[in-house]
């Protein structure tokens, strides 16, 4: 539905002219009317408080102050000249400032006369000033702007050429009193009255010129929640029509390896979230239709079982799974423990990565091809098109975060009908921004650790404490539990940190010598056998300290482990933190981490430290990561145009984005196709907005 009144050229608005039209477009992107009329303010200022002079007392916000001019001076030589005028109310004298424009401003400043002055201050030495002030003369009562004023972003261009936020607002300004009964609504008006939400016209209009706080906020709240309640509704439309179109394999039966493995394998009992999942993944992979599941657990909350579990009933219906984990020690992990659980069972499983030897391959593909191998897991190398399959039924990917979007895409194609999906993360995100960033993905939810886990312990320490860090190491060893040393290495291919991890390494086997004492090292740039060699060395307890780099960050189970050190923690992010530390506090021994740095840090590594010595909650540090680096960053989706939000602010506003979905779910629940007509207006801004932006949307 194009609307001619906001399709309208921006260079038609009065005040704007083809050159700042011009400006308009290159600088702000504004090409229209609705491109202005969505250009929204990012605050307000309130102006419709007096100050006295006596209450500035910071730098931090606008102050609007009322008094006289009690002098006027000229300061400075040539460049550093300026003009200096002295505002007096009766609690105080304030400094004016013009370093420009004092031709123009000098006559008017004449002692004795009063006005009224706005501008943000200025600390110089412990008194203030105001640089550039707006000034009003003959002030009456009605001088003092009784609303809020909107404050726009602009651009340094943009600026010089007096589209500065005055300039802008001077526009909209314009604009938005000229409108009348031009901006069609997009919602149906039992929804408005349902939800007291303010007409769109009206909104439009508030939130750029609000008449007053409560307007404002109602004005806000309409346009986010439309903003919310159209993406939803796009996503669950596409979910419908993917789940129309796509057929999945039916595992009608829980049989024989299930059973056994459940009664006769299973080292403990599931906890009730574990419970709870399996039964959502049989149900959808019995319904007929495609299971596309993304598994949040927090790190040890035994994800891999629940996969397993899933795998045993595909294998009991007749078809193939795979797993595959983002590092090649993983991978092994994966093996060795399901490989162990499966042992007499007749389930077969095979391992394959990137260093599978040329003949231990080829017998792998035919192996896939006859059906004789049940089970694969391994690295990416399982992606390679080579790698086939007589019936696939079952895809699972293990820390998905790690993976990128064309991967997993691959994965959907390994057979006829794309296998049943499953995907695991230790990376929980609210599930407001789950819903929204995987769309079409069902959201299951290990929200519960096993039995008896304890706390992990989290200290900070700085380098200077390291004797006191190496006598607790020495002491932890002594009771038989075993530590890691971690090394920050982002770049594997960095010089000097990894340098760090090689000095660190000869000072540990100083402090800590051979023979009372054995160390592992594992980072990228080993073999993948020699890495291998030394995660077992580690595994089963040959060597007190492991040395590493973050190649151990995901997965890695040693439960006799006790102690994880990081170095350098200040370079890593949170997410990265939490999953290291995850490394320990696996048995039932109780577990410590400890996070090493120099003194200085910044705010944010503050935070980050700060948080993880709180908390040991997962969704708790990823709430607070999102804060720290919004959702873009963390879930690398700044391409889907998923999160484009002019307004809403898919963390912030949580309540809006949750009443949002649940509308739009109800609403396609009675009208899956929009046809009803009290629906036409929704189904005509849907189209609209697909129209406008057809590539936007899958992830996952
Ligand atoms: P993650 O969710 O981080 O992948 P894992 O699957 O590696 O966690 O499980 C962590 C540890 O917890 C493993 O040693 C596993 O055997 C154990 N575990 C899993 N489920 C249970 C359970 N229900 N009770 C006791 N231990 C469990
Ligand atoms: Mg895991």
């Amino acid at each position: 539905m194009t609307n001619s009144f906001l399709s309208t050229s921006i260079e038609y608005l009065k005040g704007v002219g083809p050159k700042r039209a011009e400006i308009l477009k290159k600088e702000l992107r504004i090409f229209t009317y609705d491109h202005l009329l969505t250009h929204f303010p990012f605050r307000y200022i309130d102006r419709s408080k007096v100050h006295k002079i006596s209450e500035v007392k910071s730098d931090e916000s606008y102050v609007q102050l009322k008094g006289k001019i009690s002098n006027v001076k000229e300061a400075g030589t040539k460049g550093g000249k300026r003009l200096i005028a002295y505002l007096q109310d009766e609690t105080g004298v304030m400094e004016l400032i013009w370093f420009k424009g004092a031709k123009w401003i000098k006559p008017k400043l004449i002692i004795g006369k009063e006005f009224i002055v706005f501008g943000k201050p200025s600390q110089f030495n412990s008194s203030f000033n105001l640089v550039h002030p707006d000034l009003e003369e003959k002030p009456t009562v009605t001088d003092i702007v009784a609303n809020l004023q909107p404050v726009y972003s602009s651009t340094d261009l943009a600026n010089a050429t007096g589209l500065n936020t005055k300039g802008i607002e001077k526009l909209t300004k314009t604009l938005v009193s000229g409108i009348k009964n031009q901006i069609p609504e997009t919602l149906p008006q039992s929804l408005i009255q349902e939800l007291k939400l303010m007409p769109r016209e009206r909104a439009y209009r508030e939130i750029h010129h609000p008449q007053s706080a409560d307007l404002l906020k109602k004005a806000i709240f309409r346009l986010k929640f439309e903003e919310f309640f159209f993406l939803q509704l796009r996503l669950l439309k596409q979910k419908i029509i993917q789940e129309q179109k796509l057929k999945g394999f039916v595992f009608e039966k829980v049989g024989e390896s299930f059973n056994q493995f459940f009664t006769t394998k299973l080292p403990f009992e599931l906890t009730n979230a574990q419970k709870r999942v399996v039964k959502e993944i049989r149900v959808d992979v019995g319904s007929g239709k495609h299971m596309n599941r993304l598994l949040q657990g927090d790190v040890g909350s035994g994800k891999t079982l629940v996969g397993l579990l899933a795998m045993l009933i595909a294998k009991d219906n007749g078809f193939q799974s795979l797993l595959m984990a983002p590092t090649e020690i993983l991978a092994i992990q994966h093996y060795a423990t399901i490989s162990g659980y499966l042992e007499g069972t007749g389930v077969t499983v095979a391992l394959l990565t990137g260093s599978s030897k040329k003949s231990e391959r080829a017998v792998i593909h035919e192996q896939l091809l006859s059906g004789e191998l049940d089970l694969l897991i391994g690295t990416h190398a399982l992606l390679e098109d080579i790698v086939q399959f007589k019936n696939l039924g079952l895809a699972i990917i293990d820390e998905q975060h790690r993976f990128g979007v064309k991967q997993r895409s691959k994965l959907w194609k390994k057979n006829n009908i794309p296998p049943h999906i499953l995907v695991m993360t230790a990376t929980p995100i609210p599930r407001t921004l789950a819903m929204t960033v995987y769309g079409d993905l069902d959201i299951s939810v290990i929200d519960e650790l096993p039995p008896g886990r304890k706390e992990i312990s989290t200290t900070h320490k700085f380098d200077k404490d390291r004797l006191y860090v190496f006598k607790f190491m020495e002491k932890q060893i002594a009771e038989g539990r075993q530590v890691y040393v971690v090394y920050p290495l982002i770049e594997e291919s960095e010089h000097l940190d990894f340098k760090d991890l090689m000095d660190g390494y000869e000072s540990m086997a100083r402090r800590f010598p051979l023979p009372n004492y054995k160390l592992s090292i594992v980072h990228g740039k080993m073999k993948a056998k020699d890495k291998e060699y030394e995660m077992q060395q580690f595994a089963k307890g040959f060597t007190n300290i492991m040395v590493a780099t973050t190649v151990i960050e995901v997965g890695v189970n040693v439960p006799n482990a006790t102690v994880m050190v990081i170095e350098s923690a200040n370079k890593f992010g949170l997410s990265q933190l939490h999953q290291l530390r995850g490394r320990v506090g696996r048995g039932s021994d109780k577990s410590y981490c400890v996070l090493m740095t120099d003194y200085k840090l910044s705010p944010t590594a503050k935070t980050r430290i700060e948080t993880m010595v709180r908390t040991n909650d997962g969704f708790e540090i990823a709430e607070e990561d999102l804060k720290l680096r919004g959702p873009g960053d963390i879930l690398g989706t700044q391409q889907s145009g998923i999160l484009d939000l002019k307004l809403g602010d898919l963390i912030k506003d949580k309540q809006i984005v949750v009443a949002a979905r649940n509308i739009a779910t109800e609403l396609l629940k009675q009208d899956p196709d929009l046809s009803l007509q009290e629906n036409y207006l929704v189904r005509q801004r849907l189209a609209y907005l697909i129209k406008l932006k057809p590539n936007w949307g899958r992830i996952s």
